[in-house]
């Protein structure tokens, strides 16, 4: 069994950041559990430009469907800041204990088009404005949707990040940079879409047999409608959580 479980949070949505951290941060501190957040450092998108990506795109449609239909015209009609604009609420996070690192600057860009985008100029305004933030560079990077390629690491390596979290089976050292992935392939929401709540049990089953243990929910999601399944998953775990920076650390 691993001896500690590390925990990721993807934050990708304006309403993740601001109802589901908060909810995240309360349940956490309840269950003493520390956690990685990765947060879209830029705003919402602007939807209609997408449209016809996210027709062929389960996953962002499943994204999208997480939403009352007052948000979704609000998202339509005027996308928000989410990192950029709650640097605040960033701040909050790492005070109680956890670690924040960045996700992205347009998320659906990156998962919908990487192939298109110029991903230096990305993930500059992304560091940039993490930078702004909190003063300092940050560590680690996690790519939307698991999407990379060399290119992706390369631009990492050059901008200084140690670490990024793909899917994998344990940390590896690809050339100069971490890998500390996420071993579990799915999110909690996408467990019970599958399989009903006692699929739970699954993801408990993993992490009891595997060395190194990492899953990742969306506050989006596990922050918001799925905060009482994430609650009883934490029941459930008996190891210690830890973040990725630790891990970085303990290596060196
Ligand atoms: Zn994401």
């Amino acid at each position: 069994m691993a001896d500690v479980l590390y925990l990721r949070v993807d934050v990708d949505g304006y309403y993740g950041l601001r109802l589901g951290v908060r909810n995240l941060l309360d349940l956490f501190g309840e269950y003493g559990v520390r956690a990685t957040f990765f947060v879209n450092m830029g705003r919402e998108p602007f939807y209609l430009k997408y449209i016809s990506k996210l027709k062929k795109s389960s996953k962002s449609k499943r994204s999208f469907g997480r939403h009352s239909w007052w948000q979704k015209l609000r998202m339509l009609l005027l996308p928000k800041g989410i990192g950029i604009a709650n640097f605040n609420l960033l701040r909050e996070i790492e005070k109680r204990g956890h670690e924040v690192e960045p996700h992205a600057w347009n998320h659906a860009d990156w998962n919908l088009k990487l192939k298109e985008i110029d991903q230096k100029r990305e993930l500059e305004f992304m560091s940039t404005t993490y930078e702004k933030c909190f003063g300092r560079k940050p560590t680690g990077f996690a790519p939307p949707a698991f999407k990379f390629n060399r290119e992706t690491l390369s631009i990492l390596q050059e901008m200084g990040f140690e670490y990024v979290s793909l899917m994998g089976k344990s940390p590896e050292w690809l050339n100069g940079i971490w890998n500390f992935p996420v071993t579990y392939p799915r999110t909690i929401e996408e467990e019970i879409l599958m399989g009903g709540p006692m699929s739970l049990s699954r993801i408990k089953e993993h992490i009891e047999a595997s060395e190194y243990a990492s899953i990742y929910i969306h506050a989006d999601w596990e922050g918001i409608r799925g905060i009482r399944l994430l609650e009883s998953l934490l029941t459930m775990v008996k190891t210690d959580f830890g973040t990725y920076k630790e891990l970085l650390n303990s290596l060196r």
